[in-house]
């Protein structure tokens, strides 16, 4: 007989995983169902890690005050969750009375969505602050911040998976419906899994469109708008204290010269509207484009510097003008009773997503009392990054475990204690980038060249597996495909 869940989820990407940690407090059986292998390979691993002050979105909208509110929680959550977040501050800079005039309406929008922390700053205490920055003004927000976007995600999925809630990755949902008799929803996957839940959730990011179709809530128009950056060099991480943006239209965030809580410091983002939601390729038009743009605020950009490009997608929800809604978070009793609708949970559904967690639960409690869960543990220790270490800190890990003294990733300094604890990971995740985003290995300057082995071979034998099942990231993608040269051939020839 089909399993019975209370709650399914459908998509494992940051909001998803808040909301089944949130949901774990009560004494539920929750399942989430993951199209990829892993629970960051859509947008919430493909952003700019910024924890956003609310400042930016119109008054009354759930944008704001989910940014707010998500902002305010975010210091308490990375203690309690162990991921990487420092309140840095973030200042937006302009040069122009024009941009004078809208710094000014964007921080008296701040007051009214209750961001706190905003002021103007003249030329000088700018450039006390950030003293690499070319302009003449800013709107400072002291309580902007930068987060490790992978490791927030993998800790809200790990924490909720202690509390009892299923992963299932490789699980696109192709097909929902509603058996009338029992009032359950039967959730269907492309490998032909049924799954049977009383509430289903739509947090399929990219996806909510399609999900919001099968769910019988017809009718949403979402459009992709892409996003080009360019990874700097750690080298230049001090001349980036706080994130430095332009000044914001309603729609685009304007460039920004941003920094990861690894130092590494980032340059974007383009904003191209696209139908193609699965396309991540950068383009060399707009690599040029960010190049010239940054410079502007932020001289400097050396190409020598560059050690990737990235794209990430966002899912915007447009009225039949194109103009682009507010989240969209729903039930509709009258369609699609007991299911969560997320639509268009774009920019700032990272700082937001624990708000985001709490709003959807708030709504799900209106029709039905959840009992507490009274086991519940809300602490998740993560994977010791062992280059963070004082060398004593270090030289005690080596007497208790010796993998500590073997680097694996030069690079970054990652242990192959550390690499282990990765490949045997809580959610059972196995791809090479599963690995390489809970430990920063392959991340570094020569992006793999020296590791990217290692850390395969060493998949290979913890998990047993041959060479040719090693997956790299999506389902199919496997770096080797066949044996050039048998051992017995090689060994043959050096004799
Ligand atoms: C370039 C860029 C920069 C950004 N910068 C910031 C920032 O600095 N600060 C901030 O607060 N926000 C930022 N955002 C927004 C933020 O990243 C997103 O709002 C957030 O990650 C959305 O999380 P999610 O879980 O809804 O989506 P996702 O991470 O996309 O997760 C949805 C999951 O659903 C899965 N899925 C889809 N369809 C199906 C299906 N049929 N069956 C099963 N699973 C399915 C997908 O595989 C995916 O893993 C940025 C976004 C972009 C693109």
């Amino acid at each position: 007989m089909q399993k019975l869940y209370d709650v399914i989820i459908i998509g494992g990407g940051v909001v998803g995983s808040a909301i089944a940690r949130e949901l774990s407090r009560y004494r539920l059986k929750i399942a989430v169902l993951e199209k990829n292998l892993d629970v960051c390979f859509e947008t919430s691993g493909r952003n700019t890690g910024v924890c956003h002050g609310g400042f930016a979105y119109d008054p009354g909208t759930l944008k704001a005050k989910l940014c707010v509110e998500g902002n305010r929680m975010m210091g308490a959550l990375a203690q309690e969750l162990d991921f990487p977040f420092k309140r840095t501050g973030k200042v937006l800079v302009g040069n122009t009375d024009e941009e004078y005039e809208q710094l000014g309406r964007v921080m008296r929008q701040g007051a009214v969505n209750g961001a706190t922390g905003l002021s103007m700053i003249g030329e000088e205490e700018l450039h006390r602050l950030v003293p690499s920055v070319q302009a003449k003004f800013a709107m400072l927000s002291r309580n902007s911040g930068i987060l490790d976007p992978f490791l927030m995600t993998i800790a809200l999925a790990e924490n909720a998976h202690k509390n009892g809630v299923e992963y299932h990755f490789d699980s696109e949902v192709t097909g929902i419906r509603r058996s009338g008799n029992e009032n359950v929803w039967e959730i269907t996957t492309a490998h032909g899994d049924t799954y049977a839940a009383r509430w289903a959730v739509n947090a399929a990011g990219l996806g909510c469109g399609k999900i919001s179709d099968m769910l019988g809530i017809r009718g949403y128009k979402i459009i992709g708008s892409k996003d080009d950056y360019i990874i700097l060099d750690q080298r230049l991480g001090a001349l980036v204290p706080m994130p430095i943006y332009t000044v914001p239209s309603n729609t685009y965030m304007g460039i920004h010269v941003t920094i990861t809580t690894d130092g590494n410091v980032l340059l974007g983002p383009t904003a191209e509207d696209t139908d193609n939601l699965s396309y991540y390729g950068t383009e060399q038009k707009n690599l040029d484009y960010l190049y010239q743009e940054a410079m502007k605020i932020w001289p400097h950009v050396k190409k020598s510097d560059y050690i990737r490009t990235y794209s990430g997608i966002l899912p915007k929800w447009v009225d039949d003008n194109g103009k682009i809604q507010d989240f969209k978070i729903e039930i509709r009793d009258d369609l699609a009773p007991n299911a969560v609708n997320l639509v268009g949970i774009e920019s700032p559904g990272l700082t937001a997503s624990v708000a985001i967690a709490r709003y959807v639960i708030d709504m799900m409690k209106e029709r039905e009392h959840f009992a507490e869960n009274v086991d519940f543990d809300g602490t998740r220790k993560g994977i010791t990054r062992f280059a963070l270490l004082t060398p004593q800190e270090q030289d005690a890990l080596i007497q208790k475990n010796p993998d500590y003294g073997e680097l694996v990733c030069r690079c970054e300094k990652v242990t192959k204690a550390e690499i282990l604890q990765a490949i045997h990971n809580p959610l059972g995740a196995h791809t090479m980038v599963s690995v390489k985003y809970r430990t920063r290995c392959m991340m570094g300057r020569c992006q793999g060249g020296y590791c990217q082995m290692r850390i395969s071979s060493m998949l290979e034998k913890e998990l047993g597996i041959r060479p040719t099942e090693i997956t790299y990231e999506r389902a199919g993608s496997h770096p080797f495909f066949g044996v050039v040269r048998s051992e017995a051939e090689s060994r043959r020839e050096a004799q």
